[in-house]
């Protein structure tokens, strides 16, 4: 892995309480979609209160094909997030990477069955947006759940994504309308078999990729081994500490 410092080119809010930071993407930095980096925020390396770490590990929102490195994230009350947050434009931060496993499987032939919670979409907007642009023919599932439509980064873009791309649909669910101020038509009930086997439709054989909260990522990996789904078809990553 290489160490590259980067500029902040812009941010900007994908939903409540959560940022995109737009920086420069390194010359030749080349990546796979569903990987990850390293941010550290430069020139703040001394002690924060709490002794807390300035470097984190983000999923990789943009695309191989686009120009800048996206990161999102929702912007809690930690040093880490404080820091970034405060982050001025053109400011620098360090980046190394790519690193992770979470990647799409080499045969295109192969379905997908994407199962995010909440801001670990973000590996699969980098994934849908790849195969939207290189007009893959994998079949692409997304079964997105968040409490609130509000809380729901990215759902325009991943709407969008649906019409522009005939192998990709969505299945979002919202786990607390009773606290959300928007309408809402569609499923309501937390990620169970009967939606895993609603998204998956009729696709033979996919392979299930998993990333959220690890409490979420738990209940789905038993329900998906309860189903009798064989765990070499399904892949996920924790990632602690948001
Ligand atoms: C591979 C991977 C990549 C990640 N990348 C990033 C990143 O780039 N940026 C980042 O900030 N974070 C990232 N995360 C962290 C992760 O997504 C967060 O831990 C998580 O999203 C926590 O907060 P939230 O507010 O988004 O979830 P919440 O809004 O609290 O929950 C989202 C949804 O999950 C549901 N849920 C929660 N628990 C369960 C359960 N037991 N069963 C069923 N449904 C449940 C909730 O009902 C809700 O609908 C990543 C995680 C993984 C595994």
């Amino acid at each position: 892995m290489t160490t590259h410092t980067v500029r902040l080119r812009s941010r900007h809010m994908v939903a409540d309480d959560t940022m995109a930071f737009h920086f420069e993407k390194p010359a030749g930095f080349d990546f796979k979609p569903g990987q990850a980096i390293d941010l550290t925020l430069e020139g703040s390396a001394g002690q924060l209160p709490g002794g807390e770490d300035l470097k984190h590990a983000f999923s990789i929102v943009s695309a191989p094909h686009q120009e800048e490195l996206v990161i999102a994230t929702r912007m809690r009350n930690s040093a880490f997030k404080r820091a970034l947050g405060a982050l001025p434009a053109d400011g620098s931060a360090a980046v190394d990477g790519p690193f992770g496993s979470l990647t799409l499987h080499k045969k295109p032939d192969r379905g997908a069955v994407l199962i995010a919670g909440g801001i670990g979409v973000t590996p699969f907007m980098s994934m849908l947006r790849h195969a939207t642009h290189e007009r893959s023919p994998r079949e692409l599932r997304l079964l997105y759940t968040n409490h609130r439509p509000e809380d729901a980064a990215f759902l325009t873009e991943l709407r969008d994504l649906e019409r522009q791309n005939p192998r990709f649909t969505l299945v979002a669910t919202m786990t607390r309308m009773e606290q959300s101020t928007l309408a809402w038509e569609g499923p309501v009930e937390r990620i169970d078999g009967e939606l895993i086997r609603q998204a998956a439709g009729a696709m033979a054989h996919p392979a299930f990729y998993l990333a959220g909260p690890p409490a979420m990522v738990e209940a789905v990996l038993q329900t998906l081994s309860s189903a009798g789904v064989d765990e070499d078809d399904v892949r996920s990553e924790t990632f602690f500490g948001y």
